[in-house]
């Protein structure tokens, strides 16, 4: 890899060259933040309620398996298990989200994973950056809105 004192021309190529300039401010990031936190707060509530839910009857420890396979018992137990799956992922990408505003996550918060992957975007032309208004209505995504689009293609 490249020395951190040696600087890198604007054309290598290199995937460690920098961002372009843009991205959530400070105060955008501290906002998100605390949007994220009161998020993650609500769905832990919820995720509780759903599991308390799918285990109704069942008598069983907390298992995502065992309530797969015995989840035709009860259409609700269902319908718990797979709200609980789609907020567990949710959960994940919230405080995948807060790691980043926190600087361990190794991509700085509001940079597409996808566009972040690619090694020729030109800065004058492409944005990385998830836009704010988009992260103020998604503040977990992870995606552009070009991207998203595309993996939902798929
Ligand atoms: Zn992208």
């Amino acid at each position: 890899m490249v020395p951190p004192e040696s600087p890198t021309p604007p054309d290598a190529g290199s995937p460690a060259r920098p961002y372009p300039p843009g991205g959530p401010s400070a105060e955008d990031q501290a906002r998100l933040r605390a949007t994220l936190l009161s998020l993650r707060t609500g769905l832990l509530r919820s995720n509780k309620d759903l599991a308390d839910e799918a285990l109704q009857g069942s008598g069983q420890d907390f298992s995502i398996d065992h309530m797969a396979d015995s989840a035709s018992d009860s259409s609700n137990q269902e319908i718990s298990i797979s709200l609980l799956a789609g907020e567990t992922q949710m959960l994940e990408a919230i405080e995948r989200a807060i790691y980043k505003i926190d600087g361990r996550a190794g991509l700085p918060f509001g940079v597409c994973e996808r566009c972040a992957e690619e090694s020729d975007w030109d800065p004058e032309t492409s944005a990385p950056w998830i836009p704010t208004g988009r992260l103020d209505a998604v503040p977990y995504a992870r995606l552009c809105v070009m991207h998203q689009e595309e993996q939902e293609e798929n």
